[in-house]
């Protein structure tokens, strides 16, 4: 079997590599970076993968790769994916996350019409929740509070349109707040465990960061691909899936968690710098259709999660370059 993975030397495409060859090593896995992204994420998996440059918002490009090649299986996850950069860069951020969907479906339906496609959408679409509508299913009203959120609801949409109009076999996800290893420090928890590293080394003496009031749905990334694939295999065409632990922390809480394990203390000094325009206050899902269709249940807790993250910074920060190999150079 052949498969492709957009966004396949981003986190989550890089896990979602680790989940296929670990557990499917028969399988032949494609995926598209562009011209100059960076492979840190894969370079452990070079030998075991094939790669194609191609920018999805050049439809000639994203046509060129099902010209030559056709696949079984196509997971979507390529796209800016930080939601303070989309009020800095709304329109490439709608650019790559909706028009870079619509060249993706468009080649899959000219070229590899029987290719079922996941399009990985957001919990951030919901955006704006009321508590009467707590945890949230999918049937919840999407009220996108970012640019970013408009434009994986643009996505979401377009791929549900897909499957009505030409029977593609597209399935949506919704996948609530994700974390692990190779998560750019851009993110929360990425963020707070480099941070208590960084105490631990002496090299700051507190938590520097935005909103702490703000609730998460988190789950580790690694189970987040596990129903990735589960939802390619058994999810029905043109429905939408959350992927959510059911479980939230304040920002507030993770670092308490992240303070307790490092043994330090879990002082916050708030920076202006790091609050948004608007703020999802809380995010929890419902993922009972998921759960019950795919059978799904998750292997890893938070303070798992935090323990391997903040190992991995001890491994980053310490080693003789001194530097991360896991920042990406979004603006925060
Ligand atoms: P998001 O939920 O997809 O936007 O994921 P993030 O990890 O970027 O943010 C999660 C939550 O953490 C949001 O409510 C942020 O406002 C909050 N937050 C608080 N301080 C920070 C910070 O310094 N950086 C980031 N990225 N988020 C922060």
């Amino acid at each position: 079997m052949k498969i492709l993975i957009t966004g396949i030397s981003g986190f989550v495409g890089s896990h979602l590599t680790d989940f296929v060859l670990e557990h499917f090593p028969h399988i032949e896995i494609h995926g598209l970076i562009r011209r100059r992204s960076d492979i840190k994420n894969i370079q452990h998996r070079l030998s075991s993968i094939v790669l194609h440059e191609c920018d999805l918002t050049d439809s000639h490009s994203v046509d060129a790769v099902f010209r030559s090649q056709s696949f079984e299986k196509c997971f979507h996850l390529a796209g800016q994916s930080h939601v303070p950069t989309s009020w800095i860069r709304p329109i490439e951020t709608m650019n790559v996350n909706a028009n870079g969907t619509m060249n993706l479906l468009e080649s899959i339906r000219h070229h590899n019409k029987n290719c079922h496609v996941l399009i990985c959408g957001s919990s951030e679409e919901y955006g704006l929740v009321y508590e009467h509508e707590v945890p949230i299913t999918e049937d919840n009203p999407l009220r996108p509070l970012s640019p970013y959120a408009v434009s994986k609801v643009a996505a979401d949409f377009i791929g549900h349109v897909y499957f009505k109009s030409y029977g593609l076999h597209v399935v949506r996800s919704r996948a609530f707040n994700h974390e692990g290893v190779r998560r750019p420090e851009d993110f929360v928890l990425a963020k707070i465990t480099k941070q208590a590293v960084e105490i631990q080394l002496g090299r700051r003496t507190c938590f520097e960061l935005g909103n702490t009031d703000a609730t998460r749905d988190i789950t580790d990334v690694r189970d987040i691909v596990h129903a990735y694939w589960l939802l390619l295999e058994k999810g029905e065409p043109g429905e939408a899936y959350n992927i959510s632990s059911g479980k939230t922390y304040s920002i507030q809480e993770l670092v308490e968690m992240t303070a307790k394990q490092a043994g330090i203390p879990s002082q916050i000094e708030q920076n202006p710098k790091f609050l948004r325009p608007a703020d999802v206050p809380r995010l929890l899902g419902d993922c009972t259709k998921m759960k019950q269709l795919t059978g799904w249940k998750r292997r890893y807790e938070i303070p798992d999660t935090i323990h391997d993250m903040i190992e991995n910074w001890r491994s980053v920060l310490t080693s003789s370059l001194d530097r991360s190999p896991f920042v990406e150079t979004q603006a925060e």
